[in-house]
């Protein structure tokens, strides 16, 4: 038997940054997806979920996607893209195991497309460059499970790293680690309501943004600095403008992110995850109420250095950065405030910033 294991992972800054060729900083936690298995020793394929209760057998040697059992092509996605890749799989059974919630924005997705890369490498014996393996397992989530992410996520659950964070340049597709000072933790606090509004805000912002970087006469927002916004800023129509202020803004603060890090400074780094909140709200508008009131909560909370949402928006959840000490004090705080503010009941993640799949 092997054990593969992969983490979720959490956006820090750099929000709705990656389609516009610009910068994230992320980091992977201390929840994943385990997956235990073995070789069949012929193409015979069978996958169970505890989480779910569910169990899927199918053949390695005519997959395609299923509607009935869709977790199911997230695994069977690696194992077909492994196949187009001419790498050396066959059939395999495996158990899947998981500590992340599924579908709130911890990225469950990439940690079980991750897991599952890791465990054919085992038990098929060979090993990947780990740019490759999570390239390879975006092309999975996209082609076979049919979701247009990005590759921030499986970057995140790879190359994670204990105590640090992950920059990833979106148009290089180059990643890096920086090492976050001792003493701090991550709280995710999930809204408890569910997203929304559909893709179509999702396409509507990715279209704007693409206007105004083509008015601007570049190839992405990431082209763009804030004073050549400022200066173009009467020749482009006012939603334009707003989420290019956004995307120009969130790619500034990834930078100056990573040089506060460096300095050691998490209570200006707490800072730029305030703007960003503020910039979602404002600019960008996919934050909700409920998320605003989260983040304010959490900024008049002793030990809270930053707060904002975390991921598309529209719902979803936020994650704060806080003292490691102070943390199980904030997050039941919050919950609690929260709650009489709003009536919903949040969902709280206390995290460590954890190593990548293994
Ligand atoms: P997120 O990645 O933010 O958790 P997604 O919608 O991208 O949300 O992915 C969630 C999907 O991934 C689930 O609906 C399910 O299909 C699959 N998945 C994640 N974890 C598991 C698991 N433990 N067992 C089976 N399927 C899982
Ligand atoms: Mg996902």
């Amino acid at each position: 038997m092997h054990t593969a294991y992969a983490p979720g992972r959490v956006e820090l800054l750099g929000n709705h940054t990656d389609y516009n060729q610009g910068y994230v900083l992320s980091a992977a936690i201390d929840r994943g997806v385990t997956l235990v298995g073995e070789a069949t020793g012929s193409p015979s394929t069978t996958l169970h979920s505890v989480a779910l209760e569910q169990s899927y057998e199918t053949s390695s040697d005519r997959l395609v996607p299923n509607e009935e059992h869709e977790w199911a092509n997230y695994p069977l996605g690696v194992l077909d893209v492994f196949q187009k890749e001419g790498l050396p799989v066959c059939g395999f059974r495996a158990e899947i195991e998981s500590t992340l919630p599924l579908g709130a924005g911890l990225s469950s997705s990439a940690a079980l497309e991750v897991s599952t890369a890791k465990l054919l490498e085992k038990i098929f014996g060979f090993t990947l460059d780990p740019l490759r393996l999570a390239k390879l397992c975006r092309r999975a989530e996209n082609e076979f499970v049919g979701v247009n992410c990005g590759l921030l996520d499986q970057v995140s659950s790879v190359f994670g790293k204990a105590g640090h964070a992950i920059f990833l340049d979106c148009r290089r597709e180059t990643v890096e680690t920086t090492p976050f000072p001792a003493g701090v933790a991550l709280l995710i606090t999930h809204c408890g309501v569910a997203h929304r509004l559909s893709g179509g805000e999702y396409n509507e912002r990715r279209e704007q943004c693409f206007d105004a970087a083509s008015r601007m006469g570049v190839e992405a927002l990431r082209d763009v600095s804030s004073a050549q916004l400022e200066a173009a800023r009467e020749s482009l129509p006012r939603l334009s403008y707003l989420r290019a202020a956004h995307i120009v803004g969130e790619n500034e603060r990834v930078l100056q992110g990573v040089e506060l890090l460096r300095a050691g400074d998490v209570k200006a780094f707490g800072a730029l995850m305030f703007a960003s909140h503020e910039s979602s709200r404002v600019n960008f508008e996919n934050s909700t109420p409920e998320l605003d009131a989260l983040v304010e909560i959490a900024r008049t909370l002793p030990g809270v250095l930053g707060s904002r949402l975390t991921g598309g928006g529209f719902g979803g959840a936020t994650v704060t950065l806080l003292e490691s000490d102070k943390a199980t004090a904030v997050a039941e705080a919050l919950a609690g405030r929260y709650h009489e503010k709003t009536g919903f009941t949040a969902h709280t993640y206390l995290c460590a910033i954890a190593d990548g799949a293994r």
